[in-house]
């Protein structure tokens, strides 16, 4: 059976860019795959943050997942921080990247405009190495990411190859797993951005109260004129409701037009707002149900079986290396 890795940042609640980049996949994936679903809380420390917020989001994250399907029989839930071969891997892979190929990575270029009055972290700088030991640690053979991810796995691939040359084949070269339409939910309030819990005001999170997600879809930015017309161009936050009402609804871009004919951006916004509370219903309600007993226990179960497969590969990879 061919084995699955991808991640989460419990860095806030879970938002649409999440599931329809990510989520919605695994949960299809997890019958036909082995899937290591982790929740990347060391990832999350490479951004200013509070321990006991740390915490609170890595249960909350854990319960979310399981509300929107994610089967803990199926899938290996686990926590990034308890498993610590991946940190090992991150050592042996840091030395084999190059300082030029790591300050080329969008995200990097991206925090670092943002903190650069505070101060630029080497966490941030050195979190794709972190990424790629994740994903080879398991010997991953695909690994489902949003389009913004993209780039970081280009670079796992680069290291995978890098090593195999250098030390002898140990690794598998992951494929990315990317469906196209799907991949990137742009802000709310800004279209140009990818809808992000760093941008709290365009982002829509899937387990917020419903007054604050029926006031960020009536805020969206919409475009001059009154057309619901698909036209990513020139009509980038139509464009992007388009897309969030398509995955809600199943229908395609044209049958949209089609039923906005005539209407405005107003009624368009009140059937996403419908659309949004038919999909994800049955979730919000399960989510109220999941108690952190019950998530530590899955998180706790996901670590031992995560264990026992990265340090079997940890073993070969420190035999190969010279270290053992
Ligand atoms: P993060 O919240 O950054 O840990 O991302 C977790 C997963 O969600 C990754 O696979 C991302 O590619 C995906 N993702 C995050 N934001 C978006 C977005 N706006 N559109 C599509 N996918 C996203």
């Amino acid at each position: 059976m061919k084995r699955i890795l991808t991640g989460i940042k419990p860095s806030g609640k879970v938002q649409l860019g999440n599931y329809f980049g990510m989520i919605k996949e695994v949960v299809a994936l997890q019958d036909k795959y082995e899937v290591f679903l982790m929740i990347a809380d060391l990832h999350a420390q490479t951004v200013p943050y509070q321990p006991q917020e740390l915490k609170f989001w890595t249960y909350e994250l854990a319960s979310s997942l399981l509300a929107l399907g994610i089967d803990p029989k199926k899938t290996i839930l686990f926590r990034q921080s308890d498993v610590p071969a991946h940190l090992y891997l991150y050592w042996i892979l840091g030395c084999l990247s190059y300082f030029g190929e790591l300050q080329l990575m969008h995200e990097f270029k991206e925090q670092a405009e943002r903190y650069k009055k505070q101060g630029v972290g080497v966490g941030i700088f050195m979190y794709p190495v972190l990424q790629a030991a994740d994903v080879l640690i398991y010997n991953a053979d695909l690994v489902p990411v949003g389009q913004d991810q993209v780039q970081h796995l280009e670079l796992t691939r680069e290291l995978a190859r890098r090593f195999n040359k250098r030390f002898g084949r140990i690794f598998k070269i992951p494929e990315i797993y990317l469906k196209e339409e799907t991949a990137k939910i742009m802000s709310l309030d800004d279209p140009s951005k990818k809808m992000s819990k760093s941008l709290p005001e365009g982002c829509l999170e899937i387990f917020a109260e419903e007054k604050e997600i029926r006031d960020k879809i009536k805020k969206a930015v919409t475009d001059s004129g009154q057309e619901i017309k698909y036209d990513p161009q020139n009509k980038p936050g139509i464009s992007n409701l388009m897309i969030i009402y398509k995955y809600l609804t199943n229908k395609t871009l044209v049958e949209i037009e089609q039923e906005f004919s005539g209407l405005g951006y107003g009624d368009f916004k009140e059937k996403i707002i419908e659309a949004f509370f038919d999909y994800f219903r049955t979730s919000r309600e399960k989510k109220k149900k999941i108690k952190k007993e019950k998530v530590e226990k899955i998180l706790n179960q996901g670590a031992k079986k995560a264990n026992k497969v990265a340090e079997e590969n940890l073993k070969r990879i420190l035999k190969i290396v010279g270290l053992r």
